[in-house]
């Protein structure tokens, strides 16, 4: 059953206040939510504006595979939809539910190469906090690391 979620428990006027351990705690939250039954990796992101306001998502699959959304995606486009355009952070989660297939213990989950050039181009270069499969902080890069020398066209706005 999915559970509902609401974006307003994840807002901070204080955007010290949102720690990235609270980042991975609503990824956690929104990787429930998600729709795997193709591959079985429940994926959560948490996106953070300037205004400390958090934005989640996770993976949503489709028949046809080609579809299919990450959960990075779908909290930006959220966001994007609600007129949203600075952000801060993303934290990123992923699991396999029950068997081992994509599991890997201890290893920080980062954003698939689609997402990290489509984070780049909305975002710029933002912090990305990749969480483990037990839900703890793994790795925290820019992405400017994760995507060096990245695709921007002469009409991105964000001027990356
Ligand atoms: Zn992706």
């Amino acid at each position: 059953m999915p559970i509902r979620l609401n974006e307003r428990e994840y807002m901070s006027a204080d955007q010290s206040l949102v720690s990235r351990e609270d980042l991975i705690e609503v990824a956690c939250a929104a990787s429930e939510n998600a729709i795997a039954h193709h591959s079985n990796f429940h994926v959560g992101a948490a996106l953070e504006d300037d205004d400390g306001k958090v934005h989640f998502g996770c993976n949503i699959e489709s028949d046809s595979f080609g579809l299919t959304i990450c959960a990075e995606r779908v909290a930006l486009t959220k966001a994007l939809s609600e007129g949203v355009r600075k952000f801060t952070r993303i934290a990123i989660i992923g699991y396999s539910k029950g068997e081992d297939k994509f599991a890997a213990a201890d290893t920080a989950l980062g954003p698939c190469g689609a997402c990290r050039q489509f984070l780049w181009e909305h975002c710029g270069d933002i912090e990305v906090i990749g969480g483990t499969d037990e839900g703890k902080i793994g790795k925290v890069w820019m992405l400017s690391e994760l995507l060096p020398d990245a695709f921007t066209s002469l009409h991105n706005e964000m001027g990356n």
